[in-house]
């Protein structure tokens, strides 16, 4: 896992604390989380949905909507912290240094403009080149994310192409500037499962050619195991166990992550194991533990007493009482 002392950190987030303004009063979405993801590496951020991944990803990336406030926490991208830059500041550091891969790639293209349009004011706005060399990156990009005869892909719209060749314009765009950390929410949930690997297999790829930094964002435990070196598990907005990979698949020790690992698929299962119960709503959270309706070894403490994220040894972290 990263050290702190490590120089090569690109992306340092400190105690975190992200909190929704609605009519029912303040919530906490993501809840004192510290992460370190270094030069070259990919972190992955586990969890249902509702735990906060996203929410923390939007806050690195000063994207949150208007009722939503980084509460407390620093975020470190290099040495600048950007929690202290306006929105302006950001917009030069977004789709440049650090470049988001989102969901649905349907959405975020925009239907009435061609996708050269769409990848050319990317590179004009960041790398003030334009015209005949704006498309000349245009095409590269695109030659880059393997789509074939990328010259004429530059004149269609987004609902001309299939989603997976959505998704690698999308990708395209976001390698079109050469960021140094690259953020994928979930970017093959609104695939096709055939098509998934492929881009899953793109990214990192790319990844690894650039020596790009890379902060993925999943629910599935198997695509951490496939990409990352470090994962963190989140629930009901904290980070439950933060662990190398290897850790996590041969001794996991947080029981939410051990009930993850039980309801993956495997060959030899017959059916596959659930966590019983829901998430709880961030909005009615329960005293103690959050995990503890549903935790198959809670004892008497977990109700009342808020388990602390504590190192282990061997440098993993976990939150539960188990491990006091
Ligand atoms: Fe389970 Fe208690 Fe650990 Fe929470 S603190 S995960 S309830 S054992």
């Amino acid at each position: 896992m990263s050290q702190d002392s490590n120089v090569n950190i690109v992306l340092k987030v400190e105690g975190l604390s992200t909190v929704f303004c609605t009519e029912d009063g303040p919530i906490k979405a993501v809840d004192n989380v510290t992460f370190l993801l270094e030069k070259g590496k990919v972190l992955g951020i586990v969890g249902e949905s509702g735990c906060g991944k996203t929410v923390t990803s939007l806050s690195i990336l000063k994207l949150l909507p208007n009722n939503a406030i980084i509460d407390s926490g620093k975020i470190f991208f290099n040495d600048m912290n950007l929690t202290d830059l306006n929105q302006e500041d950001m917009r030069l550091i977004r789709g440049n240094k650090i470049a988001l891969i989102p969901q649905d790639p349907l959405t975020s293209l925009n239907p009435v403009y061609t996708v050269g349009d769409q990848i050319r004011e990317v590179i004009e706005l960041h790398q003030n080149i334009y015209d005949d060399k704006a498309n000349k990156r245009a095409i590269e990009v695109l030659s880059q994310v393997k789509i074939p005869n990328p010259e004429r892909i530059l004149t269609n719209y987004p609902h001309e192409l299939s989603g997976g060749m959505r998704q690698r314009v999308i990708i395209a765009m976001a390698l079109s500037c050469k960021p140094r950390l690259l953020i994928a929410d979930e970017p093959t949930t609104a695939l096709d499962v055939t098509v998934q690997a492929q881009i899953l297999d793109l990214i990192r790829y790319i990844q690894k050619d650039e020596g790009m930094s890379l902060l993925l964002i999943t629910h599935d435990l198997g695509v951490i195991a496939e990409m990352c070196q470090d994962v963190i598990v989140m629930y009901a907005g904290q980070v439950v166990e933060y662990a190398d990979v290897l850790n996590i698949y041969k001794d996991p020790l947080h029981p939410y992550t051990i009930g993850l690992l039980k309801s993956l698929p495997t060959q030899d299962k017959t059916r596959l194991e659930q966590i019983e119960g829901q998430p709880p709503s961030i909005g009615s959270l329960p005293s103690g533990c959050y995990f503890e309706p549903r935790c198959i070894k809670r004892m008497p403490e977990c109700k009342t007493v808020s388990p602390e994220l504590i190192s282990m040894s061997d440098g993993r972290k976990v939150s539960c009482h188990l491990y006091k």
